[in-house]
């Protein structure tokens, strides 16, 4: 039995991962942190279960003391204030928008514990961050431009997956992100200058998330992309990463290990 911490239990992606943990034979919910409205409350309420005992606690120092994996869909100060307190617990988190400082954390916090961080736990986006990498080193004088659609109450743009995906084609081409990404344009930005990577954000509605990446050269133009239409998909691929995780030595991991796409 897998022991499972969720964190930001309240969020929409957390009460998903709640439901399917509470609902999983092999797993067992020993801790559910969030903030504001929900703490004191019975986490299998939230998602309409019959009460299993678990509150929902603030980040607190004795929160994750019996979790062998923590699964996180917060914010990065939550997921910031979690690495404080998260012992040798394996984390799972799929939190967005972390700067460069949260990056380091989670790095230095992965010789404590097992780590995976991924932007989008779907496997059509793993899947899809391959072929831009592959489609960016083959088409090197292409054009890459980078569409994302979210729901209008995400925080972060460009998405977490959209720099992934930016990461992908640049490292294909052996140059840095940060040094070719240009984010919405506007005014009199003159001619596209070669190698640049273009990152555009739509926000409206209800979108649970898409993705088109562009090559675009003289007279063809390939196109890739993808369609989150439930974030169940999400759910299931965070909680299959953390029954993968639970019991691993410290060390970073990637959703590649999981779905065993890692070369030798
Ligand atoms: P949400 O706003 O619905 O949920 C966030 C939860 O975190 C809320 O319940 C909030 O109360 C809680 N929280 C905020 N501050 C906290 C604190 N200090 N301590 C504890 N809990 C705190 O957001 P969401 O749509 O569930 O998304 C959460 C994160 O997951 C975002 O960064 C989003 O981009 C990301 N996300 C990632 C994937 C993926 O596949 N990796 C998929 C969907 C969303």
């Amino acid at each position: 039995m897998t022991r499972v911490a969720v964190i930001g239990a309240a969020g929409r992606m957390g009460r998903g991962v709640l439901r399917a943990v509470l609902e999983a034979p092999d797993l067992r919910l020993v801790a559910a942190v969030d903030a504001g409205d929900a703490v004191g409350s019975d986490a299998a309420g939230l998602v309409g279960l019959r009460p299993a005992g678990v509150l929902v606690t603030p980040v607190t120092v004795d929160a994750f003391g019996q979790a062998d994996v923590a699964i996180d869909f917060s914010t990065p100060r939550a997921l910031a204030d979690c690495l404080d307190v998260l012992g040798t617990t394996a984390l799972v988190t799929g939190t967005t928008g972390l700067d460069e400082d949260a990056e380091r954390q989670l790095e230095r916090r992965a010789a404590l514990g097992a780590v995976l961080a991924a932007a989008n736990f779907s496997t059509g986006v793993t899947l899809l961050l391959d072929l831009v990498g592959r489609a960016a080193a083959a088409l090197p004088d292409f054009d890459v431009e980078i569409v994302e659609a979210h729901h209008r109450r995400k925080v972060d743009a460009p998405s977490g997956t959209a720099l992934a995906l930016g990461r992908a084609a640049a490292a294909a081409r052996g140059v840095s992100l940060d040094a070719h990404a240009v984010h919405g344009r506007s005014g009199q930005p003159g001619p596209r200058p070669p190698g640049d990577i273009g990152f555009h954000a739509v926000r409206g509605g209800d979108v649970v998330g898409e993705h088109r990446v562009w090559l675009a050269g003289e007279g063809e133009r390939v196109e890739l992309g993808h369609v989150a239409s439930s974030r169940q998909t999400f759910v299931e691929g965070a909680v299959r990463a953390a029954r993968w995780l639970a019991g691993r030595p410290p060390g970073r991991y990637s959703l590649r290990d999981v779905l065993g796409l890692t070369q030798p």
